[in-house]
């Protein structure tokens, strides 16, 4: 079913452990070797320390927007996880395909880099775009600096997609995130003494609580969305950590709280909404005894959501190649797509091949019929880039 060229390419990929904490600059040289085999060029985008790189390349014209394929280097990591196999050697096994980042998402790399030669022989009107970020699963920080690079050039591709693994179904909207980490300065004393010190960990409660009160208030009044598995924005608070010992008024507390939220809702409100509570209802009575105390709110990541109309083309193009599709759907994971259709304003819809249930975990794998199905769709695609595509 699926070409040995094809496997050879992921056994290639999945081999270079491309933790988000590490370089990817071997992946990245491995595929600017293949595309330049190809004849393809392409340019790299480094991060300020050079050990990263996000990789654009474009096969036919770069007078005409084309077709953007784009896809993330970077992987989860296996730490703690109870593998059978290798996460990094691909292993096959009952027509599937087990190695970290088959399924998120080298595999629709794999993919794309398998239909290159293809794309090459034939002369397409319509151009190809392939784009290979890092750090996205941190945050979708890599991505930001290709597309400063991308808001430059001339000519921006007229449509993208992203292959998270999605099943080969189109999405064509996710939630946004954002994420703070929260730190309460407080002042220590003898737990005897208590009205000499400021508790931290109180001030943090109190922060807990009015973020779980804006949950409940969404949660009642909405806005909502029945498409998503959970209709609404969601606040949480995942970490917390404070105080030394009992007997000690604890001087500080961190936290770290997330919202994920519908594309429609006013996320900026929210956050408004949290930093003046700091200010005026938290931070003032811990000032009142002791003026060097406070409240700092750090950014540790932040990325819009997706929202992509029903009718638009990039939507009827993904869906008429492929074989079967349940129409379209959204998401709550994040991906790079809405950063691209934000920033750049390049509609984009997430289609890839393996199920995020898999993503993320031990013994992660694709299935051979999920690359199948995406092989046949980059290669109808290919058929239309051929043909050429109208640009409105
Ligand atoms: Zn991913």
């Amino acid at each position: 079913m699926v070409s040995d060229d094809l496997l050879r390419l992921l056994a290639d990929l999945v081999a270079f452990d491309t933790t988000s904490r590490r370089s990817n600059l071997e992946l990245i040289d491995y595929v600017q070797h293949y595309l330049r085999r190809y004849g393809v060029d392409s340019e790299l985008i480094f991060d300020e320390t050079r050990s990263k790189a996000n990789l654009y390349a474009t096969i036919g014209t770069t007078d005409s927007p084309g077709v953007m394929l784009s896809g993330h280097t970077d992987v989860v990591p296996v730490d703690g996880q109870d593998w059978h196999t290798d996460p990094f050697s691909l292993v096959s096994r009952d027509g599937c395909f087990y190695a970290r980042g088959s399924a998120d998402m080298k595999g629709f790399i794999a993919c794309v880099l398998a239909q290159v030669p293809q794309m090459t022989r034939r002369s397409l009107r319509t151009s190809a775009h392939i784009a290979l970020s890092y750090d996205e699963e941190v945050g979708c920080i890599g991505v930001r600096r290709l597309i400063e690079l991308m808001a430059t050039l001339p000519v921006r591709p007229m449509m993208g997609v992203i292959g998270e693994p999605t099943g080969m179904q189109v999405v064509r909207a996710h939630k946004g995130k954002q994420a703070f980490r929260v730190t309460v300065r407080g002042r220590s004393s003898h737990s005897a003494y208590p009205t000499e010190g400021v508790n931290a960990v109180d001030t943090a409660s109190e922060l807990v609580a009015y973020i779980r009160q804006l949950q409940q208030n969404i949660r009642v009044h909405g806005p909502f969305d029945d498409a998503y598995t959970v209709p609404n924005t969601t606040l949480h608070v995942g970490t917390i950590h404070g105080g030394t010992a009992l007997n000690i008024v604890p001087e500080k507390c961190v936290l770290e709280f997330e919202i994920r939220h519908l594309p429609e809702q006013d996320v900026d409100r929210l956050v408004a909404d949290i930093r003046g509570h700091i200010a005026t209802v938290l931070e003032p009575p811990m000032q009142a005894v002791y003026p060097d105390t406070g409240i700092e709110i750090e950014v540790l990541t932040s990325y819009p959501g997706l929202s992509i109309q029903t009718d638009a083309a990039v939507v009827g193009l993904v869906q008429s190649l492929l074989d079967d599709t349940e129409g379209t759907q959204k998401i709550s994971f994040g991906s790079e797509a809405g950063l691209f259709a934000g920033e750049l304003g390049i509609p984009a819809v997430v289609c890839g091949p393996g199920s995020i249930q898999q993503a993320h975990r031990a013994d992660e794998y694709v299935s051979e019929e999920q690359l199948d199905r995406c092989m046949r769709f980059i290669s109808k695609l290919t058929d239309l880039l051929v043909d050429g595509i109208a640009f409105s």
